[in-house]
C-alpha cells in the first residue's frame, strides 16, 4: 500500500514518484487531474535550457495532455479561493481582537511551527494551502460538475518544493473515509525527468491553454502567491473591496517587493479596521527572529506572510537552483510573475468568475460551514522532534536533495 508514515520535519526528501503518477495516469479506469503551482509556470522552463523567467505555463499545458492526463487546473485558481478563505477569516479575527495572523500556504512553515513555537499555533490562518484547497475542490466539486466519482479521481500536482510531499501525506488532509486530497507531488525536477523518460522535449511543444470551466481561471493576485509578499499583497486587493465595498486604487504593494528578509507596511483598510500592519518574512533567520518578538510582544502586527525558501516559491527547494545563483535566478521568476499580474485582465481574486461560480454553486459563502469543513485544516505540536536544531529542521525542509 501507499506510504502514509507522516514525516516530522517533511524531509521525505525528493522520493521519485514518476512512476505513480504515470500508473495512474495510464489507468483507463481512472480520471486524472493534474494542478501545477504558480512559481512552476515561471521555472520549468530553465530545466530544458530556456532562459530564466521564461513563461511557460501554455508549455506545460501541452506537456500534460501529451502524456495523457485527462483534466489539467490551475493551482493558481486555488490561490484565489484561499485569498476568500483566509481574507474573510482574517477580518473576523480582526473584528475578534485576534491578532497577528500567520498565512498558512507553506507546508515548511507550519511544520516549523509545529516543531519549535507549537504555542503560536492557534495564530495561523487554518485556511487550506493552495495544492490542499485544489485538491479538496478536485475530489468533491469537480466530481460534480463532470459527473466522474471522486473514488476514480487521481489528483497529481506539480510543486517546485518538497515539502509539498509532506503536507499532502498529512492526515488532517485526508478526506473522509481515508481518501488522499492530493494523491501525488512532483517536483518540478521530476516532473522534468519524466516529461523526458517520455521522450518530450518542453521546447518543441506548441503551446496549449486550460480548457476546463470550472477551476483554471485566475486572476494577477493568484499569480503572485509564487514570489515572496505576494500572499498579502492579493489579500489586501481582496479585503479592502470586502471592507469599502469599492476596489483599491494602487493594486500593487509595492512596499512589500522585494528581497530584504523582512518587510513591513502600513494599509489603511478603511472601516471599523483603520490602518493595519503587515509584515513578511522569508528564511530561517528573519522568521525565527520575527516569531520571537511576536511572542514577546515587540512586535504588533496584524497579518504576518511567511515563506520559508528565500523569495518565496519562486526559488523553491523542487526547482533548479544553485545557492549562490539564488538572487538573480530568483530575480528573474519573480519579473516574469509580476508581468503575468500586470497583464490580467482580472486582478482581484474576488473578481475571478469561476471563483464567484464556486461559490454560488457549491460552497455558498467565504467560511461558510462548508467551505469551513472542506477547505480548513488544524494543525498539532511536534515538539518531541526537537532532538532537531532549529537550523536542521529548516534545511530538511526547503533545501533540495
Ligand atoms: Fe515550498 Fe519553499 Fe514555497 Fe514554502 S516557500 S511552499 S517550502 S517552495
Amino acid at each position: 500500500g501507499q506510504c502514509v508514515l507522516v514525516c516530522p520535519t517533511g524531509a521525505l526528501g525528493e522520493r521519485d514518484e514518476t512512476d505513480r503518477a504515470l500508473d495512474y495516469i495510464c489507468d483507463p479506469e481512472l480520471t486524472t487531474v493534474i494542478q501545477f503551482a504558480p512559481a512552476v509556470r515561471v521555472a520549468f522552463g530553465e530545466e530544458f535550457g530556456m532562459p530564466p523567467g521564461t513563461n511557460v505555463q501554455g508549455h506545460v499545458i501541452a506537456a500534460c495532455r501529451k502524456i495523457g492526463v485527462d483534466v489539467v487546473l490551475d493551482t493558481n485558481f486555488a490561490a484565489d479561493v484561499v485569498i476568500m478563505e483566509e481574507g474573510i477569516e482574517l477580518l473576523e479575527r480582526l473584528k475578534a481582537g485576534r491578532k497577528p495572523t500567520f498565512t498558512s500556504c507553506c507546508p515548511a512553515w507550519i511544520n516549523f511551527a509545529e516543531i519549535h513555537y507549537p504555542d503560536i499555533l492557534p495564530l495561523l490562518s487554518s485556511t487550506k494551502s493552495p495544492q490542499q484547497v485544489l485538491s479538496t475542490l478536485a475530489k468533491t466539486y469537480l466530481p460534480e460538475k463532470l459527473g466522474v466519482p471522486r473514488e476514480k479521481i487521481r489528483v497529481i500536482s506539480i510543486m517546485p518544493c518538497t515539502a509539498k510531499k509532506d503536507e499532502a501525506v498529512r492526515p488532517q488532509l485526508h478526506m473522509d473515509g481515508g481518501l488522499p486530497e492530493t494523491d501525488v507531488v512532483l517536483t518540478t525536477r521530476e516532473f522534468a525527468r519524466l516529461l523526458r523518460r517520455e521522450g518530450i522535449d518542453l521546447k518543441d511543444l506548441e503551446p496549449s491553454e486550460f480548457d476546463n470551466p470550472y477551476m483554471s481561471e485566475f486572476t494577477g493576485a493568484g499569480a503572485i502567491f509564487g514570489t515572496t509578499g505576494g500572499v498579502m499583497e492579493a489579500a489586501v486587493r481582496t479585503i479592502y473591496a470586502v471592507v469599502n465595498g469599492k476596489e483599491l486604487e494602487d493594486v500593487e504593494l509595492t512596499q512589500l517587493r522585494g528581497f530584504e528578509g523582512v518587510r513591513t507596511a502600513t494599509v489603511n483598510l478603511g472601516g471599523p479596521f483603520g490602518d493595519v500592519k503587515v509584515a513578511m518574512c522569508h528564511g530561517l533567520g528573519d522568521t525565527r527572529a520575527l516569531v520571537e518578538k511576536v511572542r514577546s510582544g515587540d512586535a504588533d502586527f496584524d497579518f504576518i506572510e511567511v515563506m520559508a525558501c528565500p523569495g518565496g516559491c519562486v526559488d523553491g527547494g523542487g526547482s533548479l537552483r544553485s545557492k549562490k545563483a539564488y538572487l538573480p535566478l530568483a530575480m528573474a521568476r519573480r519579473e516574469t510573475i509580476y508581468n503575468v499580474d500586470r497583464t490580467r485582465k482580472v486582478r482581484q481574486s474576488h473578481n475571478n468568475e469561476q471563483v464567484k461560480t464556486l461559490y454560488r454553486d457549491f460552497l455558498d459563502a467565504p467560511n461558510s460551514e462548508k467551505a469551513h469543513k472542506l477547505l480548513h485544516t488544524h494543525y498539532s505540536e511536534r515538539s518531541r522532534d526537537m532532538h532537531q536544531t532549529v537550523k536542521e529542521v529548516w534545511d530538511d525542509i526547503t533545501m533540495s536533495t
